[in-house]
Formats: structure tokens, sequence, C-alpha cells
């Protein structure tokens, strides 16, 4: 998926903190796409659950979590789509383009007060714009880049730090003026915040040169009229057999969240084999394969937990938490800024660390196993406010969630950055952009799998919940650790 630049093409080399001039108006278009999803997640599922005289749509609660959690699967599956469209149709700088109005459009649509319809709506225009947008403008950033310019790293890494304080902004604004003046003022906000990251887009577009300007793979003749046709009969085989699910009554929401949670575990599935039977992949490059396959279960594990920030642990600190710090009054979406909070503060000290450890710095499968180990441990600790304070009730010192949340993010900052680049470097070179994919399949299935468990997360519940999730999750971590050696070995020189 790496855009294809020629040297004269290239961007000017200088002009965006010692990186090239384009990674401003990327940077800036990532912030703000995060602050609309992110400040619109924030508040989502309040929106959902509240009554109808809260502001809110008055769902069940048990509903609400498992929508959350399926948007949120949906969102990192349709990046396989987004990915292939640039590749092959429009290239990645209109399919940011067109996600960003798609994602805006979809933020609109909860603007006004509307009903359940108006959410479906929104969220498949979000799904659909953020496939567009989010694996596309990651590519762009590697496409300002030679292969081995030595600023490429630390430019992913500004990059990451745009994505997670655009995340920290977020619950601040649209979550404060989602809870404290109404839902929709906080959904327009949203739009607006995109609305921004398109103006930036669209005034650095000089600064991109051609990066990204055209599709790397263009569909030939031959392929684009039968790839256009396949694409008409299966849009048209999915309409028809939605008309006759609804019309035979059996197009449930329960429905769509089923399927959507075993597309999470087919999907990565049938990637896995198609690698491992492809006569592209040398004996080498399938041991690598192999080797993911363990990491790609701990990656699942890992954002298992971590996705359920806004889901289980929002719900969490809307009923549990004690909304006073020192006298004064919190909001529960402020919560939701403390994982990139920690991200923010914390990503420099773990590089510093990591270059500090040089050659003594745990293997790849070992920092999975802490990033495994660390999640479930924040869960467990969730386990105990119901013993201390009893199961009910607004009691929970909030310092106690926040502490949940720093734990989990010492778990993130041990497998999400290794995690992205030994994605790439362990692909098999005939499948190097689809196995970025599979990092957010990883995702993806946590979520499809998370919509099936979340509604278990009732108050009456709560330490069963957290102690299983978190326990099993540990468990896994440990097992990682002894077959660690064994995996590193199946890398094939790869660290
Ligand atoms: N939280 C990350 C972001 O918003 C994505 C998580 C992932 O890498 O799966 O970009
Ligand atoms: N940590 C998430 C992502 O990197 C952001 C969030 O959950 O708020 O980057």
């Amino acid at each position: 998926m790496t855009a294809t630049t020629t040297e004269s093409a290239k961007p000017p080399q200088r002009g965006f903190f010692g990186h090239p001039a384009g990674l401003g108006p990327l940077f800036f278009t990532e912030f703000w796409e995060r602050v609309s999803y992110y400040g619109m997640r924030a508040i989502l599922l309040f929106f959902m659950y509240h009554q109808l005289s809260e502001g809110g749509l008055g769902l069940d609660k048990g509903l609400a979590a498992s929508l959350m959690s399926i948007y949120g699967a949906s969102v990192y599956m349709s990046g396989v789509v987004g990915g292939w469209l640039a590749d092959r149709i429009f290239g990645s700088r209109r399919a940011v383009l067109y996600g960003g109005v798609l994602i805006m459009m979809g933020h609109l649509v909860l603007s006004f007060p509307s009903g359940v319809g108006a959410l479906y709506v929104s969220m498949l225009l979000i799904t659909l714009g953020t496939g567009l947008l989010k694996p596309n403008v990651s590519t762009m950033v590697g496409g300002l880049y030679t292969a081995n310019d030595p600023r490429r790293d630390s430019g992913f890494t500004l990059f990451v730090m745009g994505i997670n304080l655009g995340a920290v902004l977020a619950p601040l604004l649209i979550g404060t003026l989602g809870q404290s003046v109404s839902y929709h003022v906080g959904f327009s906000v949203a739009a607006v915040g995109m609305a921004i990251g398109l103006v930036c887009y669209f005034l650095g577009r000089g600064r991109l040169a051609d990066v990204g300007a055209t599709a790397n793979n263009p569909l030939t003749d031959d392929e684009r009229a039968r790839v256009y046709t396949r694409i008409v009969v299966g849009l048209l085989i999915l309409v028809l057999a939605g008309i006759v699910l609804a019309m035979s009554g059996a197009l449930t929401v329960e429905l769509m969240i089923n399927a959507i949670s075993v597309l999470g575990i087919l999907l990565p599935t049938s990637y896995f084999v198609v690698m491992l039977r492809s006569e592209k992949v040398t004996a080498v490059e399938r041991s690598r394969v192999i080797a993911y396959i363990p990491l790609f279960v701990a990656s699942l594990f890992f954002w298992m937990i971590e996705e359920q920030g806004s889901v289980v642990l929002a719900d969490y600190a809307d009923h549990r938490v004690d909304l006073h710090l020192f006298g004064l009054p919190l909001l529960s979406s402020w919560f939701q800024t403390l994982n990139p909070g920690f991200i923010v503060i914390l990503a420099p000290v773990f590089a510093t660390l990591w270059v500090r450890l040089g050659r003594r710095q745990p293997s790849t499968p070992v920092k999975f196993s802490l990033g495994l180990g660390f999640a479930g441990l924040s869960y467990l600790l969730m386990a105990v406010p119901a013993l201390l304070y009893g199961p009910t009730d607004k009691v929970v010192p909030p310092l106690w969630l926040a502490a949940s949340f720093l734990i989990v993010i010492l778990g993130e900052l041990c497998l999400s950055p290794v995690g992205l680049s030994a994605t790439t470097k362990l692909a098999p070179t005939a499948f190097g952009a689809q196995m970025m994919s599979m990092w957010f399949l990883s995702d993806a299935a946590a979520q499809g799998i998370s919509a099936q468990i979340v509604p278990l997360a009732t108050p009456q519940h709560e330490v069963a919940y957290f102690g299983i999730v978190g326990g099993i999750t540990v468990l896994l971590g440990v097992a990682l650790y002894f077959l660690a050696p064994a995996i590193h070995r199946k890398m094939e020189g790869i660290d």
C-alpha cells in the first residue's frame, strides 16, 4: 500500500519539525478525525442507553454496550475495503478526502434530535468513512519518506502522538458539551472537528506533491469489468438477502451483531489460511506467518480489554464511580481522556527505555506477553472495589478507575508500537499490504468477541466479569512468556 512517488515529485523534505512538510496536513487531518471519533465514542454509550427524558434513545443497556463493540469492530474491518479501494481504484489521496466527507456526514446525522434509525445511518457512514480515511492517511505518511530515510520511524511516532493528542482533547471538548449541554451539540462539534480536518487537508494539499495521488496497482481494463460485475452482484445479493430477511422478520439488530462477530473471526482466519497455502510464500516466510498467529491471538486479547475502556469502563464510570475529585465534580466521559493522556506522557519514557536497554531489551513475543499481563491486571484490579465498597451505588474512588487505565496503558506501550512494526517485518512479500490490515483485524476480532460478552458486565456480576476476563488474559500472558523462545525461533531472524 506504499504510495509510489518519483524523486522529482517528492514532497518538500523539510517543514514540519525536521520532517517532510507534508506530515503537517496529514498530522492535523488525523488529529481532527480522532477528535471527532473519540469525542463521539465518549458520549455514544450514554446517548444510547439514557432515557428519552434525559436526551438519550432509551435503548437496553446490554444492547447499547454490544452496539459500541460491534461498531468498533466494523470500523476496523472496513479498513480492508478502504485499503483495497485506494490501492486499486482511487489512490490514497482521494480515499482520505471521501472518507472525511462521509465521517462528517455521519456526525451531522446525529446533530439533530432523531431516533434509532438515524443512529444506524450515522454508524454506517462513519464505518465506511473511517475505513477509507484511517489506513490511507497512515499509508500516505509512509509515502512521504524514502524506504531507508532514518526519520521514518520518528515520523510515525509523531503521527501516533497526533492520534493520541486528538483522543485527549475529544472527551474534554465533545464529552463536556455532550453531557452538560446536549448529546446533539456534542455530535455537531464532532462534525465541525472533522470539517476542520478536511480544511487542513485541503489547504495542505500542495505540500503532499503526488503522494497517494494515484492507485498503486490500478485495475487493468480486463480486471475492471470482472471486478465491477462481482461488486455489483455481491451488493445485489446482500440487498436481496436483507430484503428477504426483513420481510420474514428475521433481520434484527441481534442478528447483525452476531453476523459481525462471526465475520470478525472468519476474516482473519481466512487470511491466515490463504497466506499459509499460497505458492507465493516461501518456507521462511511461512514460518514467520506461523509465528505471527500467537502474536495475533495475544493482540486480540489485549485489544479486547483496551477497547472495553469506552464500553464497560465508561459505563462503570457513569454508574459505580463517585464522580468527585477533591470535592470538585467530574463528568463520566472525562475518564476517556486517561488512555490517550497516559500514552502521550509515557510514550517518550518507553521509547527511551527500549533505547537504553538496547540489545538487552525483551524480544517481541516477550513484550506481547507483558502487554497481556498488564491488560489482565488492569481488569483484576477492577474486580476488587465491589468487595471493598459493595456492589452497587456510585461509591468507587475515581482514582481506582484511573489506576486501571494507567495499567492497561503500560501494556499498550509494550505491545502496540512493536506490534505494528512486527506486522510489517513478518509480512510475506506477496502480502505486504494485507498484513497491515491483519493488525487492525485483531482489534476488530477483539471487539466482535466483546460484543458477545459486554452485556454480562452488570454490577451484580462485576467481580466475576473482571475476575474471569482479567484472569484468563494474565494466564495467556504467562503462557506466551514461556512460548516466547519458540515463537522467536520461528520468526527466522526477525527480532
Ligand atoms: N487507538 C488507536 C488509534 O486510534 C488504534 C488501535 C489499534 O492500533 O488497533 O489509532
Ligand atoms: N490508545 C488509543 C489509540 O491509540 C486511543 C484511545 O483509546 O483513546 O491510540
